[in-house]
């Protein structure tokens, strides 16, 4: 066993740092206050080759393996603790590379690239009004008309619909349709890449509005109404009623780097927590030295590490899966994703709840910044891929079995 990284991806990690350093630190406010606009930011990650980064050279990907993008996210989300620019690498790390392993060729050549240059964007079209846990139980149709797949349906909380209208060709989200009946679930949902603008021109067919976030501003998300939105064939991933299992590969893939993205938002609270309790002096000495504050830190860099080393194993354990190591399941990557998303958001929040603390008052007023890390991170402990209890449920079903769970 090796704790250390190999020659090159401690190289890679590096170029990122001084990116992320460079570009993306001095100005994450900006992003964050929307005075940096998101669409101009994935213009500087594409020119990086921070997008699209594990798919394939063919598409003008690096290749990476997930353990490398776990990493980049890291330290993109110690750049940008609001999350915003991470978890923009995320999305367009997980879902194109889903694109890339069950989609057809043709629609992938056309949209790979793009995504990859920072010219489109592709989201996760899952959750619907009426919940996101239960997946098998979701109503948005896809059916056949005049020769074209038609979506008709709701899907909530869609990151990146603005965006994606935004940008010079557009994009589209992974849409979970139901495709047979309500009562066959899981067996009757079909995936498509529904594009929402495609080389340029929106696509009919759907209404947007975006939600007024709390945090994490400078990536919004929306609800949309989809109302007959034309999916060619092509475009429609892996088989029909066979959608299921390729949404699920998604969800693993993006559970695991938002574990790193939460693991880079705790390093950077922890940094700036340490910096004022050593200088922060009350009762005549630095708050660093009473036990109630440097025992917390302990607990929660201890934590850190706990919690970084299960992030990495996730991510290896996808490249794993992904490379064909028949060792390892699919089941495997599950459980180890929905273990780092189940350990690092949590840790991310109380970080951030207890750096907020030793500032004391000074936290509660945004030139801190600390409260805009809250916020960001807090997306992803109330629910955005996977809530708690269902991160727990897959844990629990993939070791105890489900026929007890
Ligand atoms: C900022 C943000 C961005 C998002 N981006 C996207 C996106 O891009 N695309 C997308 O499709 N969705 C997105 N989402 C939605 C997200 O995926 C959902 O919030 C999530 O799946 C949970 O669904 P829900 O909020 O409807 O909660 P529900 O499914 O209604 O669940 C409510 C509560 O019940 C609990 N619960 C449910 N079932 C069980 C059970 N069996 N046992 C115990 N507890 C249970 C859950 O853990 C949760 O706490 C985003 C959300 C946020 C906040």
């Amino acid at each position: 066993m090796d704790f250390g990284l190999s020659s090159e991806d401690k190289l890679f990690v590096e170029s990122v740092k001084s990116f992320a350093e460079k570009v993306i630190a001095p100005r994450w406010v900006e992003i964050d206050e929307r005075k940096w606009p998101i669409e101009e930011v994935a213009a500087k990650l594409g020119e990086a080759g921070l997008l699209g980064m594990t798919l394939s050279s063919k598409y003008g990907g690096q290749e990476a393996t997930f353990l490398q993008a776990a990493l980049a996210v890291e330290e993109l989300a110690y750049a940008d603790p609001s999350l915003a620019t991470p978890v923009y690498v995320l999305l367009e790390t997980a879902w194109p590379y889903i694109v890339q392993r069950h989609g057809r060729d043709e629609a992938k050549e056309e949209v790979l690239p793009e995504v990859v240059a920072g010219r489109a964007f592709v989201g996760i079209g899952s959750t619907e009004p009426q919940g996101g846990s239960d997946v098998a139980s979701f109503q948005t149709k896809a059916v056949k008309e005049g020769g074209l797949w038609k979506l008709y349906g709701e899907k909530n909380m869609v990151t990146g619909v603005s965006t994606i209208l935004n940008l010079p060709y557009g994009g589209g989200v992974v849409a979970i349709t139901r495709t047979g009946r309500l009562e066959d679930r899981h067996k009757g949902i079909t995936v498509f890449l529904a594009l929402l603008k495609r080389r340029g021109r929106v696509t009919p067919g759907f209404t947007h509005r975006d939600w007024d976030e709390i945090g994490r501003h400078g990536l919004s998300t929306g609800y949309l109404t989809l109302d007959g939105l034309p999916v060619e064939d092509v475009f429609m991933l892996g088989e029909l009623n066979g959608g299921f299992k390729i949404a699920m590969e998604g969800f693993n893939l993006a559970r695991t780097i938002i574990g790193a993205a939460s693991i880079g938002a705790t390093r950077w609270l922890l940094d700036r927590g340490l910096e004022w309790i050593k200088q922060r002096v009350v009762f005549g000495k630095p708050i660093a030295s009473y036990q109630s504050i440097s025992f917390k830190f302990a607990e929660l860099y201890a934590r850190l590490e706990a919690a970084r080393l299960a992030v990495y194993r996730a991510a290896w354990v996808a490249d794993r899966f992904y490379s064909g190591d028949t060792a390892f399941t699919i089941h495997d990557v599950a459980t180890a994703g929905a273990t780092a998303k189940y350990l690092s958001v949590s840790l991310a929040v109380e970080a951030a709840l207890e750096v907020m603390k030793w500032f004391g008052g000074a936290s509660y007023f945004k030139e801190t910044n600390i409260a805009r890390a809250l916020l960001g991170i807090l997306s992803y402990y109330v629910g955005a891929e996977g809530a708690e209890n269902i991160l727990k449920l897959i844990i629990a079903r993939n070791i105890i079995g489900r026929e007890f769970v």
